[in-house]
């Protein structure tokens, strides 16, 4: 276990990360870290620093593409509990950067919070949604956020208060190694409206989602508040596939990949729609998905 010796409970070597990401391809994690505490979360962090190795968050990877040759150095996924924790205080919630993002939607609409319900049928955790500030075409989880505590690269803790926050469109600054959790603030409302509300946008969400079962990704962000779908499908690239991977035909924006896919194919398919949109349309699209 070289540098991560005593971590045995928590890490292991040669994970595959097909079994962790959305695409269910891409090989392996030379280190694979589930710390069941702040204390081992920080040793790992701090030996992987002194050592030089690349240290790598994963949520719930429905952002993350993995290449087929896998990523060298430990891959953290923050699944213990003690990572997951939800309070809620009057019209503040504090939530940990491993709870799942349906579970605070679901949370916050039963409490009365208004907001969070149009994100849902977004997967993944909080801290992943607040890496990229997840969203939909009318809210993103940035607007909300008050305050957040992130761990560096070198294993220090630091508090950042909203005015040290600045989300945009599928972007935010809180680009350090670790979000541990984040406090958010929400105006009251009624909280079997805002269920309502919540299921009716469910409904449509999936509507344009890929099929429950299918592997898939969404891969683009949208240029200049123009829906990525609506050019891609004006590219005349609907449908259009390599190998086991096809770009959706419910939304344009996300590609399905059949088992036996494999990454390369989904890289020259992003190619071929990049290049495709920008000579026909004359415009860059730019990849939302991350591409390890
Ligand atoms: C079916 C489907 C529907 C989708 N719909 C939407 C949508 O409507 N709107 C939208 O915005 N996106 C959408 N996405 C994209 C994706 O779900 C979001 O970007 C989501 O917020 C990613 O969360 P995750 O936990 O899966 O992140 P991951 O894919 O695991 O990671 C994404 C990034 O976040 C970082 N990260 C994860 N956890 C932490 C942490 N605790 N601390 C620091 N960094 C961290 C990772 O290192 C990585 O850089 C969709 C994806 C799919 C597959």
């Amino acid at each position: 276990m070289g540098f991560l010796s005593g971590l045995e409970h928590c890490v292991r070597e040669g994970e595959p990360l097909s079994a962790h990401t959305w695409f269910r391809f891409g090989g392996l994690a030379q280190y694979w870290a589930e710390p069941t505490s702040l204390e081992d979360l920080t040793a790992i962090v701090k030996r992987s620093h002194d050592e030089g190795a690349a240290v790598r968050l994963l949520g719930g990877g429905s952002n993350v593409v993995v290449r087929d040759a896998g990523v060298r150095g430990v891959v953290v996924h923050l699944s213990a509990p003690v990572f997951s924790q939800i309070s809620v205080q009057g019209r503040r919630l504090k939530v940990g950067g491993g709870a799942k993002l349906s579970h605070v939607v679901s949370m916050c609409a039963s409490r009365g919070l208004a907001g969070m319900e149009q994100l849902v049928g977004i997967p993944g955790v909080v801290g992943g949604a607040l890496h990229g500030n997840a969203g939909s075409h009318v809210a993103d989880i940035g607007q909300w956020t008050v305050g957040a505590t992130v761990m560096t690269r070198t294993g220090e803790i630091v508090v950042r208060d909203a005015a040290d926050l600045q989300f945009s469109h599928r972007d935010s600054s809180l680009n350090e190694l670790v979000i541990l959790d984040a406090e958010f603030e929400f105006e009251q409302d009624d909280p079997q409206a805002l269920t309502q509300k919540m299921q009716q946008t469910w409904i449509v969400a999936k509507a344009k989602q890929p099929t429950i079962g299918q592997y898939a990704g969404c891969i683009f962000k949208d240029p200049g508040g123009v829906s990525a779908s609506s050019l891609i499908e004006d590219a005349g690239l609907k449908g259009e596939r390599i190998g086991e991977v096809a770009i959706c035909e419910r939304n344009a924006n996300f590609m399905v990949a059949e088992p036996g896919a494999q990454c390369d194919d989904l890289l020259s398919l992003i190619d071929l729609v990049r290049s495709r949109v920008s000579e026909q349309l004359g415009v860059d699209l730019e990849p939302q998905i991350e591409i390890w």
